[in-house]
């Protein structure tokens, strides 16, 4: 039986393989690649034990990205669903309109601690090119975003943002054209350059060192919302869930970690895609076998042969066919549990939502949102929801307009 080892971090929970449970993630890659993650795992293991880098992290979480976040009670949610107490944690008031600021942030400043004068990243629907983009305007290193030929045709407003904040975007005309290609070409891009460049993962995906630095990052959420808890209750409440999107996982990883040595129970939501679709984007909700992609083992949408699959979900940002290991161990260890929501329920979450309170989750959070409104009336109203509102709708603007016919916010 796979075990969680207790007094360890999540991200520090692998074997010496890099291998969370034995059998999830690990460097599956290409052996140019070793020096550079060698020099990159060396340099995290020890920023994250110095007290100055510390500070400057705190600093910026501050005074760039504006922690804390709100954490807010949805008191007409909770009425009109009658069950529940719920909550959200407003993390979508973050610097940029969700999470990914956290990573692309950190990043930022342990390139600069490397001399690092370039940073890349790679971006599927834009946003963690948008972000890194951002940030990389901020701390002064010049910006190189690879995206897909496709994904750049299909993200124009992504796009124009990020040549805005100076960044230069890289087509890549390789395999799909799409995210999973942009991945493998811009390590290709690190491995010749690294001397002057570093190298960002949007997400808790890819080499363990990445899993580690953005799941690292994203934990400023939980560690803001478990003091905001104690303050609201006076200690963890009895019955708490915590409920959050995955897509590849950062943002449930960030919102759940504090949490780990405690009684909350922890509810992640897939992208079930459209109903009457056999296509979606939930590998752990729908029984996928484990496969390799960016270099770390996990459950993956397959075909027979082992090819990745393809994946389909209204919301951008949770359409990816793998899942970090760190949540294949979350649920092989039965820590977490995960279900999906289908299109159609995150969109419906979306308007209810925003129609009786003065949020708008965009659709990844949605789908989050859908879960938490299937739940609540069945629950006691001394159970406590809480909902990691991770991104702002605004972003998703034409897309709610086209299929409910009016955009609120
Ligand atoms: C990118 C994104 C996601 C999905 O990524 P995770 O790594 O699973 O968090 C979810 N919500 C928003 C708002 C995003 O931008």
């Amino acid at each position: 039986m796979m075990k969680i080892k207790k007094g360890i971090q999540l991200i520090d929970q692998h074997d010496k393989n890099y291998m969370y449970g034995g059998k999830f993630g690990g460097n599956y890659i290409p052996e140019t690649l070793k020096k550079p993650i060698d020099d990159l795992t060396k340099l995290f293991a020890k920023l994250r034990k110095d007290k100055n880098f510390l500070k400057e992290r705190d600093y910026h979480f501050k005074n760039y990205i504006g922690a804390p976040t709100p954490f807010i009670k949805l008191e007409n949610l909770t009425e009109h669903l009658g069950g529940a107490q719920i909550y959200a944690k407003v993390v979508s008031e973050a610097n940029g309109g969700a999470h990914k600021i956290y990573n692309a942030t950190v990043h930022c400043l342990i390139a600069k601690r490397a001399g690092k004068k370039y940073i890349v990243g790679d971006t599927g629907a834009g946003y963690a090119g948008k972000m890194l983009s951002m940030a990389a305007k901020k701390f002064g290193l010049k910006c190189k975003i690879f995206m897909g030929a496709k994904d750049i045709k299909r993200q124009r407003p992504n796009v124009e943002a990020m040549k805005k904040n100076g960044a230069q975007i890289v087509p890549v005309i390789t395999g799909s054209q799409t995210l999973v290609d942009a991945v493998s070409e811009c390590m290709r891009y690190w491995v010749s350059n690294c001397d002057e460049v570093h190298q960002c993962i949007g997400s808790t995906v890819g080499p363990n060192i990445f899993i580690k630095i953005c799941a690292w990052s994203t934990a400023q959420i939980s560690r803001e919302l478990i003091k905001q808890v104690k303050e609201e209750f006076g200690k963890i409440p009895d019955k708490l869930k915590l409920i959050n999107c995955v897509g590849g996982g950062s943002s449930a990883a960030g919102f759940w970690n504090e949490f780990m040595n405690t009684h909350a129970q922890f509810i992640g939501v897939e992208a079930g895609g459209p109903k009457n679709s056999k296509l979606h984007a939930a590998p752990l909700t729908n029984g996928s076998k484990i496969g390799i992609l960016h270099g770390a083992a996990q459950y993956v949408i397959q075909d027979k042969e082992g090819q990745i699959g393809s994946t389909d979900s209204i919301s951008a940002g949770l359409d990816y066919p793998g899942i970090s290991p760190l949540h294949c161990f979350l649920k092989d260890t039965k820590r977490a549990r995960y279900t999906s929501a289908s299109d159609e329920e995150a969109l419906k979450a979306y308007r209810l939502v925003s129609k009786l309170e003065n949020i708008s989750p965009s659709l990844e959070p949605s789908h989050a949102f859908a879960e938490a409104i299937k739940l609540a009336p069945k629950l006691k109203s001394s159970e406590i929801i809480i909902v990691n509102s991770c991104g702002d709708s605004l972003k998703d603007k034409d897309i709610i307009k086209q299929k409910l016919g009016s955009y609120i916010r």
